[in-house]
């Protein structure tokens, strides 16, 4: 598995900027009810480009901003780094380390950066396209998408095969030149 660092300032329970390295192998992260082991998982599927509140477990995006606590004011960003080791080449960027940053301010503005380099949601969503990776893809396994792909009709489970089969970028590269 190649997500090598998270960094979270400002979103949802973390006030204060955290750091957390992964090492090859599996991670696995403990505490007791309530103490933001969900919202990390959240802050990994915002960064990779969700953007419907209900599944960050929330109402609106300014959910995901640090609202405040006995010890700490209200901050008005939220922000998530990911960084992902490229060694393998998986992504079609000629960098060993890739970083990817979603900022959310309250005043509702956005802003994405791939390697600080500001882009737009669409180009951090291309970049996971077809890797496994992206939004939505079965690397991220929450409570219940294991009965959801049992039960699912034919043309919803093909999706997540022609995920895996690396066929996505294309389709969306046809569809794209079609409404042209
Ligand atoms: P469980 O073991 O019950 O699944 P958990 O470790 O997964 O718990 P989370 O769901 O990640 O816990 O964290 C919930 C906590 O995050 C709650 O205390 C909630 O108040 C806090 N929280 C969520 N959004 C925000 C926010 N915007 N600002 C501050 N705190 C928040
Ligand atoms: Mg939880």
């Amino acid at each position: 598995m190649c997500l090598k660092r998270i960094d979270i300032q400002g979103f949802k329970s973390f006030g204060d900027r955290i750091k957390l390295e992964l090492h090859p192998g599996l991670s696995v992260i403990v505490g007791p009810n309530g103490s933001g082991k969900s919202n990390i998982s959240d802050a990994i599927s915002w960064c990779l480009g969700e953007q419907r509140a209900s599944l960050l477990r929330g109402s609106r995006m300014e959910d995901v901003i640090f609202v405040g606590s006995d010890k700490r004011k209200p901050v008005g960003m939220a922000e998530v780094t990911l960084t992902l080791d490229n060694g393998a080449k998986l992504f079609s960027l000629p960098y060993e380390e890739i970083s990817i940053t979603r900022r959310f301010y309250r005043s509702g503005e956005s802003e994405f950066l791939i390697n600080k380099v500001p882009c737009r949601l669409k180009d951090i969503q291309a970049l996971f396209m077809d890797t496994g990776l992206g939004r939505g893809a079965y690397s991220l396994i929450g409570q219940g998408k294991v009965d959801e792909i049992l039960s699912s009709r034919p043309e919803e489970r093909r999706t997540v095969i022609e995920e895996a089969a690396g066929i996505v970028k294309f389709r969306h590269r046809k569809e794209e030149s079609l409404r042209k």
